[in-house]
């Protein structure tokens, strides 16, 4: 690796964005955790106040404009409220990755959301029983509609929302895609199952087949209304016509703070990445396609299980 990997190794342009899981703790089981193999490892190793303050502090001095806090569940950090304090000190737009948790407390809400320009909900369905059926926590469906309608009462907070795509939801998502735009979402995402952590170890069992995913493509655009749609780990040619909603071809770059297990230690390091690829492929239909330069293929691990017969090149 370049001794600058915060430059892009052809425009020299710095890194303008932060993804940083600060925590390795969850109080959810959702069945699809690509985390869930990672907070296993590292949950015995706190990322400390001290940790986070110096990353963000080097980073901002690199360039970084944003930073996006994820974990496990980033507001069950101890210092989360001081860690947006410092961030917002040093001039970064933040953001979080969560399932609502401390947000849907009205007094934590108030310490954290002055702090706070966005965050990204994840909603898995548009009910109690199914969004309950992956996060296999009760309650956890009325926790983040607290935290969504405290999110929407602060002026300029932004929301966001993330519903990841499996088997058991997969019937609800148009009505999904209408609560997210009934509780003020601007921006959905739809994610695919990503073969990481749980989603791995039962991917055959949670993943859509592609085409499965193309018939449910118009729907939830119509269903999103003014939405900003995106889909996450879906391969271009899989959205037909609506290909431009390719997550991939708005994905910015990143560079992800974690932790990574040495022989004799593990240490929190920055990965820098440019391109949206990981555990992803292009197969030999890939080399025919207009796209191939815009679309990063599909998860190798479904073409491990299901081969690339569904792909079709643009
Ligand atoms: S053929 Fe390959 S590169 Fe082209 S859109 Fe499909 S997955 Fe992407």
């Amino acid at each position: 690796m370049s001794d600058t990997p915060w430059l892009h190794p052809e425009t020299g342009q710095p890194m303008r964005r932060l993804e940083f899981h600060i925590t390795y703790h969850c109080p959810e089981r959702c069945s699809f955790c690509s985390e869930e193999h990672r907070m296993s490892a590292y949950e015995a190793f706190p990322v400390t106040f001290g940790r986070v303050a110096r990353v963000l502090r080097e980073q901002a001095e690199r360039g970084i404009e944003s930073v996006h806090f994820t974990g496990g569940e980033p507001t069950i950090h101890p210092q989360f409220v001081e860690i947006l304090q410092l961030a917002k000190k040093l001039g970064m737009r933040t953001s979080i990755g969560t399932i609502g948790t401390r947000l849907a407390d009205p007094a934590f809400a108030a310490r954290a959301l002055p702090f706070l320009d966005e965050a990204l909900f994840s909603l898995h369905g548009p009910d109690a029983v199914t969004h309950e059926s992956l996060t296999r926590r009760p309650g956890s469906f009325a926790r983040l509609e607290r935290a969504m309608a405290l999110g929407r009462a602060q002026p300029g907070f932004r929301i966001f929302v993330n519903t990841v795509l499996v088997r058991e939801n997969a019937h609800r998502l148009v009505e999904t895609v209408k609560l997210a735009r009934e509780r003020g979402a601007e921006l959905l995402v739809v994610s695919n199952v990503t073969p990481e952590g749980a989603g791995e170890d039962a991917y055959g069992a949670l993943t859509l087949r592609l085409g499965e995913i193309q018939a449910l493509v118009p729907q939830v655009i119509e269903a999103a209304g003014p939405m900003i749609v995106r889909f996450f780990g879906v391969p271009a040619c899989a959205l037909g016509d609506s290909r431009v909603f390719a997550n991939d071809i708005h994905w910015n770059p990143r560079v992800t703070f974690e932790w990574v297990r040495h022989p004799d230690r593990v240490s929190l390091e920055g990965l820098y990445n440019w391109q949206p690829d990981r555990k992803r492929m292009q197969t030999a239909t890939c080399g025919s396609c207009s796209w191939n330069q815009l679309c990063h293929g599909v998860f190798a691990k479904y073409v491990e299980l299901f081969g690339d017969g569904e792909l079709r090149g643009v």
